[in-house]
């Protein structure tokens, strides 16, 4: 009886397939709503930075160490690195802060004296490597793009 009552139901609110009605089928498919909703925007394509910024989402530590390279560098440095065309190696823009950032997300204790030094997420096994060997340019920080788990 119930099955019977929702065959109704259904019957009820199926569109009709009357060869009479001329209106064009998807008109007769879509209720108002759903046409309203079809309208919207379709979404943007991802961005290098969209790419990016998801696969280090995919690990607690690499997203928390790329949430807080925002904070240091900004958004726009960001998006310079996300532009490098490197297909394995990110190249960040080293900075004082970032001791304490590599700190925090990944437990990397380093010297203010090192010169090299390398070592990877412990959830992920994102490489990095920090180097300062040539003494009168700036340190780098290279970080690998996706994870090992990816
Ligand atoms: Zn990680």
């Amino acid at each position: 009886m119930i099955s019977r009552f929702y065959a109704s139901r259904f019957t009820s609110i199926v569109p009709s397939f009357d060869r009479r009605d001329k209106r064009p089928l998807e008109s007769r498919l879509m209720s108002p709503a759903k046409k309203k909703r079809k309208k919207r925007k379709p979404q943007r394509p991802k961005t290098a930075l969209d790419i990016i910024t998801e696969s280090f989402a995919a690990c607690g530590r690499c997203s928390y160490f790329w949430a807080g390279y925002r904070v240091i560098n900004g958004l726009e440095d960001q998006e310079q690195v996300a532009a490098q065309t490197d297909p394995d190696w990110l190249t960040l823009t080293w900075s004082y802060p970032m001791r304490e950032l590599l700190l925090k997300s990944y437990g990397s204790r380093f010297d203010i004296d090192f010169v090299h030094y390398e070592s990877c997420c412990k959830e992920c096994r994102r490489h990095f490597v920090y180097d300062a060997l040539a003494g009168d340019q700036p340190p780098t920080l290279r970080i690998e793009r996706v994870g090992g788990n990816q």
